[in-house]
């Protein structure tokens, strides 16, 4: 078969273990564990990875993405992670795997699990630090602080990993004007870095903490000043911006996984919590660690389910496009819709033409619109 016509899905591996929460986080994660529990998590994620490839074609349909996610997967020793590839690989074939991405967090960073990683050639890690800045570190309860962070640097300077991104915060508490440059730096002067990322902080405004930190945050004005420069900073480094929040050295360092959620192929989620979407179906599964299992056991899924009609995927076929700097692909709108993109829209692109690029087939937005990019995307749902 054509290599074209093979439907290429990513997985996710979601690993809910934090030693400590961190205040700004909502994504769920248990502070209770032990090898015991992450030996039998995993067999779980093999039973669970062998249900839901029943769904699938294996003619036409691979996986060729792994991301590991948190939680905090680097708490797991080398060790166990070997079992785990190896009664992975035994099921999915390695051969088709283009990236592998483990998230690392800089207190539970270790040679052992680095060497490990690195004798996968298409390992990618993802180490979340953050800021710098102690006191911020201190405020949103970051286990890992500075001296953690420099030990990180150091383990993975000395290893031979080389797709390497990192993840960073603007606009947390104590951070001023400059931090995030300062924070970004500070990295690249201590590792060679090819892809990175950059959020802004986000939580609803009725959490009892963000109404504290309100205090302690940059007003919006110089919050957006201050992104903007830090946006020029990454720019003048090399880096180029692909998605509203990611930036890569090169085409090649692009996340390839999660350009499978951009693109909205289909991914398969395992693990507590994990979210997947095949056939126009997306799913969330549970967050309580016994009934997953329970539920893998019985071969019944404990799992919300949301079934994809036209009208969201559409949204979501606009939503995600806007997030890429390449933007909307027009051929392919009218082609997977069955309708003509500019007929449909042509009110909304006209009231926000200045804050889009329209140009062969692609319409984008600008660099600094991205900033009020949740107002004009919600404006094409109609
Ligand atoms: S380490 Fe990551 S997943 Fe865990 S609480 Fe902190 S931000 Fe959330």
């Amino acid at each position: 078969m054509n290599d074209d016509n093979i439907k290429k899905l990513g997985l996710y591996i979601h690993i809910p273990f934090c030693r400590q929460k961190c205040l700004y986080c909502d994504f769920f994660s248990y502070s209770n564990f032990d090898d015991a529990i992450f030996n039998k998590y995993f067999s779980y994620i093999i039973k669970e990875l062998e249900i839901r490839l029943k769904d699938f074609d294996s003619t036409n349909q691979i996986i060729n993405t792994i991301y590991i996610g948190g939680g905090t997967p680097s708490l797991i020793k080398a060790d166990i992670y070997k079992l785990f590839f190896d009664r992975l690989f035994n099921i999915i074939d390695k051969n088709n795997i283009v990236e592998m991405t483990l998230e690392l967090n800089p207190e539970s960073v270790n040679k052992d699990l680095l060497d490990y990683i690195c004798s996968f050639s298409f390992s990618r890690i993802s180490l979340g630090i953050q800021t710098i800045n102690e006191k911020s570190l201190n405020e949103i309860n970051r286990i890992a602080k500075l001296n953690n962070i420099d030990n990180a640097l150091d383990i993975i300077n000395a290893s031979t990993i080389k797709n390497i991104s990192v993840d960073f915060i603007h606009s947390l508490p104590y951070n001023t004007i400059g931090q995030t440059k300062k924070d970004i730096s500070y990295v690249l002067e201590k590792i060679d870095i090819k892809h990175l990322s950059l959020y802004f902080l986000e939580m609803d405004d009725t959490n009892i903490i963000k109404k504290k930190w309100d205090a302690l945050i940059l007003n919006e004005n110089d919050s957006i000043n201050d992104f903007l420069y830090t946006l020029n900073y990454i720019y003048s480094l090399g880096f180029k911006r692909y998605e509203i929040s990611n930036f890569c050295t090169d085409d090649i360092y692009k996340s390839k996984h999660n350009l499978h959620y951009w693109d909205m192929d289909d991914y398969i989620g395992l693990g507590l919590s994990a979210c997947g979407c095949y056939n126009h179906i997306r799913y969330t599964n549970t967050s309580n660690i016994n009934k997953y299992f329970h539920a893998i056991d019985n071969n019944n899924f404990e799992q919300y389910i949301e079934k994809l009609d036209s009208k969201i995927r559409k949204s979501e076929f606009i939503f995600l496009s806007l997030r890429k700097s390449e933007g909307i692909n027009i051929v392919q709108y009218n082609k997977v819709f069955n309708e003509d993109f500019y007929n449909v829209y042509s009110n909304v692109i006209e009231k926000y033409k200045k804050y889009l690029i329209i140009r062969n087939d692609y319409i984008s937005l600008e660099d600094k619109s991205m900033l009020q990019s949740n107002d004009i995307i919600s404006s094409f749902f109609i």
